[in-house]
């Protein structure tokens, strides 16, 4: 298993810093047993100056914080405050390049009734990009996405996950990199942890919002797009669309943006240095280092 703290390893739980190893839970919440609570992954970068940066922090917290709401949770702080006490741990745990976890979750509560409080803790750890660095052998899921009404969709809530993590390890268990999964309808949606798009003739696709979570990386991928005057549409795409496609990409803050190399036995046919998914992907790591942008300026 991997280690994500050690006996010095400092957390935020509820404005209080404490050692990783001597936090404790209560057992008894519906967090615990029903999956019922909110969740962000955020990073920060060294960058190019030096300095410590949390990428795109407010729009994280906000949306924790819109996580929050939408399961009805009680949200104790300011989207100010949760960025300061981040900057915190990151400074007391000597790290930089991190990966951010804050967690919203219950009290003892073994029923379905609403809480009147809740906890926020903050954890922050080094870690590789989520899928890799080299191109990924995805796999159409047999799972599919939660259906929009049966669940807050568009909300980072905790029991979401399990279906992440069933397509996930289907996907591996037979032998590919990663899932990508349908929503309801049949559409392509996204994996079981980032967004996707896919190129065809010059231009990127994505799946619209509605049936997936609306990544920040993936807003950001269309900023880079607009900036690079990369045409992009969002929509609805059928997995035959896809197995025309030029090539494809996934996008996510754990996974940054990484490259396909084929989807179920269709192998993508661009080199992908020559796609338009390895100009976001510069463009993406230029961003969260806060590096002029090459493409920009050529
Ligand atoms: N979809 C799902 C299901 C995710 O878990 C994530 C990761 N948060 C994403 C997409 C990408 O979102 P973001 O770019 O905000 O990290």
């Amino acid at each position: 298993m991997a280690s994500y703290y050690n006996e010095n390893t400092v957390l935020w739980l509820d404005g209080k810093i404490q050692k990783a190893s001597e936090t404790k839970t209560d057992l008894y919440g519906q967090s615990l047993h029903y999956g019922y609570a909110v969740f962000e992954g955020i990073r920060s970068y060294r960058t190019a100056s030096g300095e410590t940066k949390i990428f795109k922090p407010v729009e994280h917290y906000d949306r924790l914080k819109r996580s929050a709401e939408a399961l009805n949770m009680p949200y104790n702080y300011t989207t100010q405050q949760l960025i300061e006490a981040t900057y915190e741990i990151l400074k007391k745990n000597n790290l930089q390049d991190a990966y951010i976890r804050p967690v919203v979750y219950g009290p003892a509560n073994m029923s379905f009734n609403p809480n009147t409080e809740s906890f926020t803790v903050i954890q922050a750890w080094e870690m590789a990009p989520f899928l890799g660095e080299k191109l990924l052998k995805v796999m159409t899921s047999s799972f599919q996405r939660p259906n929009p009404k049966g669940f807050k969709i568009e909300a980072k809530a905790s029991g979401h996950y399990v279906n992440s993590i069933l397509a996930s390890q289907e996907a591996k268990g037979k032998g590919f990199d990663e899932a990508l999964l349908t929503d309801m309808n049949g559409f392509i949606a996204e994996a079981p942890g980032a967004n996707m798009f896919f190129e065809k003739d010059g231009r990127l696709f994505t799946p619209a919002t509605g049936n997936i979570l609306p990544g920040i990386t993936r807003a950001t991928v269309l900023e880079i797009c607009a900036e690079l005057d990369i045409p992009v549409e969002e929509g609805q795409y059928t997995p035959n669309q896809l197995k025309q496609a030029d090539s494809a990409f996934f996008c996510g803050t754990a996974a940054e943006v990484i490259g396909w190399s084929s989807i179920d036995d269709y192998t993508f046919p661009k080199p992908w240095a020559s796609t338009l998914g390895r100009k976001v992907q510069e463009a993406y790591m230029d961003k969260v280092k806060e590096k002029q942008n090459q493409l920009e300026t050529i």
